[in-house]
């Protein structure tokens, strides 16, 4: 599937900075343009790596490029990332410090940036773009010659996001002829596309539009019925994790963020009616992992960078599936599974054309842009109504066609949709009770107590009308509630009811229900069930590396760590490893830096900061819980693991290396007979004293070694091999200390 980039000094990059060992298709064909000098047109989902394609040309070319992008917060995430990554980044925009602007200034005129990101107010600010034409570059040459405008979309009105100074980059093309520009977005209808090309004055450029469909995204459209005990039951599935919950109006998100506080979530609202400040530190919170869920409208995502968020949960319909994909493009970012969840009402549509006509109308738009809104209105509802594979509705709505049959990741495909055997005789009691208490009382119901009367429930609303003597009264009375609700919506989609116009919405008959009550016209109801659990094997796409008990264990280890390391340096955690880097060490569990390296997602720089933090992290933990080193990672097709309690197996190398101590052999004898490093024989040896428990382990260890860090771990414990080590001043390494531990351990344990 990948793309081998034209020049190896681009894999060897990325290798070294990012330590992924491949580029993703169209990523190559991104930087093999940059390097070229040509146009481009980069079309990929959130999610989908489009800062690769900016980040590497600079570093092959050995020249700087500029970055154009509208979000400062973004800006200032990714300069701390790449810095990380031993990237030399810097940012301009008007958020800066004056310290941070000289230093960046410095870079500049040095030569010693190979990235700038700026806001294109200041790009397009006095003199910016004369003092960019005559900065040095460390290739000999002078000026720019590569530009990225990030989030192009912005440039057309025909966008979601439009940002009229961002029109203003066409200057660009003018004022470097000899540059190349590049425009990544991940809004894909053609209309925004050929906007772009044309503003930008983009010239024959590469057009690289990657697949939009998100594979280890599992949709799930659910009847809304009880929103928030269904908001809970959802949340739920994602104790602990990162979590976005959008709404229509900034009241629901207030709502919604004070129930869940109330339920003890790490949960806060965010709207663009909160003051700047509050916003900030909301994101901020969020994307330090110290704020599990934001409840928010859509003003909240653009800024957003946290790879690890597991669900997005619609609590009303988007108000296009293009607003939908970018919404829920927010999850799972790091490749990993995460759910997206749609609870959909009928009601959400009536509700939007409301929005958008009174918008329209304060706003003086012209009818044509209201007509344009509601026809993406139209298209989300269908998909939100529809039966077909999500995957595939999704994918075949960006012009991209689906080959799988089955994508095994959203509600249709997984079975959770069961259609009503009855449909059309429920159809018929529901339609025929809502024309019966209409007849009866000269007026016309909610959705809610034409339920109540089918329920045959005792309101004292409901018999003060004198519906308990409908001949409808308790016709469904065995059928729950939500289901009720839900077969009610289904038939206003599907415009078997109507919802009556009015300050409350009511439902009244529309022609076609006439046909229902006829038995002219059959109908298909769907029965909402209870998520089933996911069966993995066979899916398309997402490769995921499944953790045991104890592996999560060490994950969460791992996570602590980065959150420490993260608070240190004040960078949001995920810039220092992501969950997928921090998933790959938990299964693998690499016993050496080089070992480590071999893990996708750390580079020469990040090994140099963290490795040996995450390393003796790893190796203790994995030697407490007994979980074997260097191993192969299981992905979710492989046979399920020994359950817990079950004896140990350990590894051939690992009873090899018993053999040799059980004969008193040294480490570093052991590690040439078995054939591997002598830090995994370490790791070998602690096992098998914590297995055989033998009395001396001089051969391994000096006795007044021994005795020191006997007293060291008295002072500071045996937990951790890194208090004892400095507590002994760094006089005694590592091994020795995890030897003696482990010699210590197995004597606690009596
Ligand atoms: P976008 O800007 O398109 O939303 P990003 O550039 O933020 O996407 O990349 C999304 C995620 O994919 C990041 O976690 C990034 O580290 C990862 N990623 C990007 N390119 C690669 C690659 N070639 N190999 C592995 N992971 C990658
Ligand atoms: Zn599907």
């Amino acid at each position: 599937m990948t793309h081998a980039p034209a020049n190896p000094a681009v894999l060897d990059a990325v290798r070294r900075v990012w330590g992924f060992d491949s580029l993703r298709p169209l990523q190559a064909e991104a930087v093999d343009a940059a390097l070229a000098n040509r146009d481009a047109l980069i079309v990929l989902p959130t999610g989908g790596g489009k800062s690769l394609c900016y980040q590497t040309p600079p570093l092959v070319a050995n020249e700087l490029s500029v970055v154009v992008s509208p979000l400062i917060s973004l800006m200032k995430d990714q300069v701390d990332g790449l810095v990380l990554n031993g990237y030399p980044a810097v940012a301009l925009h008007s958020a800066c410090t004056d310290a941070e602007r000289d230093d960046a200034h410095a870079a500049l005129n040095t030569g010693d940036a190979r990235l700038l990101f700026v806001s294109p107010e200041r790009l397009l600010s006095n003199g910016f773009l004369d003092w960019l034409a005559g900065l040095p570059q460390p290739s000999g040459r002078r000026g720019v010659r590569r530009f990225a405008i990030d989030e192009a979309h912005c440039i057309s009105q025909w966008g979601h996001d439009f940002r009229p100074e961002y029109r203003q980059l066409a200057t660009l093309r003018r004022r470097f002829p000899d540059a190349c520009v590049h425009a990544l977005t991940a809004t894909a209808t053609p209309r925004v596309r050929d906007d772009i090309v044309t503003q930008l004055g983009l010239a024959d450029p590469a057009i690289l539009v990657g697949v939009f469909d998100r594979p280890n995204l599992t949709y799930r459209v659910v009847p809304r019925v009880n929103r928030d005990a269904q908001i809970l039951e959802v949340l739920a599935r994602h104790k602990d994790e990162a979590s976005i919950i959008y709404c229509i109006s900034r009241r629901e998100t207030e709502a919604i963020a004070a129930m869940l506080t109330d339920r003890a979530h790490k949960a806060r609202a965010y709207h663009a009616g909160l003051d700047p400040e509050r916003r900030r530190k909301v994101q901020e919170a969020f994307s330090r992992e110290k704020l599990d869920v934001v409840v928010a409208t859509v003003a909240f995502g653009m800024g957003i960078d946290r790879s690890n968020v597991r669900c997005v949960l619609h609590a009303s319909m988007p108000k296009s599936v293009e607003a939908y994909q970018q919404e829920t493009g927010r999850a799972g970012r790091d490749g990993l599974e995460a759910e997206c969840v749609l609870l959909y009402s009928g009601a959400d549509g009536a509700m939007w054309s409301k929005l958008m006509a009174r918008s329209a109308e304060e706003s003086g738009a012209t009818p044509e842009s209201l007509d344009a809104q509601l026809r993406l209105l139209a298209e989300v509802q269908r998909y939100a109504s529809g039966m077909n594979c999500r995957h595939k509705s999704l994918s075949e709505h960006f012009g991209q066609s689906y080959p799988f049959p089955n994508c095994n990741a959203c509600d249709i495909c997984l079975n959770e949709i069961d259609q009503a055997e009855d449909s059309t005789v429920i159809a018929q009691k529901i339609i025929s009770c809502v024309a019966r208490a209409q007849q009866r009382s000269g007026m016309t119901f909610g959705a809610a107590h034409i339920t109540d009367i089918l329920r045959g429930s005792k309101s004292q609303k409901l018999l003060d009308r004198g519906h308990d003597q409908l001949s409808t009264y308790a016709l469904l009375a065995e059928t729950p509630k939500p289901t009720i609700t839900s077969y009610i919506n289904q038939l206003l989609d599907q415009g078997l009811l109507h919802r009556a116009d009015g300050e409350y919405p009511t439902l009244t008959l529309s022609p076609a229900s006439r046909e229902v009550l006829t038995g002219k016209r059959e109908v298909k109801l769907l029965r909402p069930k209870e998520p089933a659990r996911r069966e993995r094997a066979g899916r398309p796409g997402a490769p995921q590396i499944d953790l045991s008990p104890d592996e999560a264990a060490l994950f969460d280890a791992l996570r602590a760590l980065r959150r420490e390391i993260a608070e240190e340096r004040a960078v949001p955690p995920y810039v220092v490893f992501s969950d997928a880097t921090l998933r790959e060490l938990a299964a693998v569990r690499p016993s050496t830096p080089d070992a480590m390296t071999r893990v996708k997602g750390i580079g020469a720089a990040k090994l140099a900061a963290f490795g040996e933090q995450f390393l003796d992290r790893l190796l203790d933990h994995a030697r407490r819980l007994g979980l074997d080193l260097d191993t192969q990672p299981t992905t979710t097709t492989a046979p399920p693991k020994p359950a817990p309690g079950a004896p140990k197996r350990i590894s051939p190398a690992k009873a090899r290396s018993f053999d040799h101590f059980d004969r008193g052999e040294s480490v570093e004898a052991t590690a040439r007979a078995v054939g591997l490093s002598p830090r995994t024989i370490v790791a070998h040896l602690a096992d098998w004293i914590e297995d055989r428990r033998p009395e001396s382990i001089e051969p391994w260890i000096a006795r007044a070694d021994y005795d020191r860090i006997a007293a060291a771990a008295r002072e500071v414990g045996a937990d951790f091999l890194k208090p004892i080590f400095e507590h002994l001043s760094a006089e005694i390494d590592y091994d020795r200390i995890c030897i003696a531990v482990a010699h210590l351990r197995a004597h606690a344990a009596g």
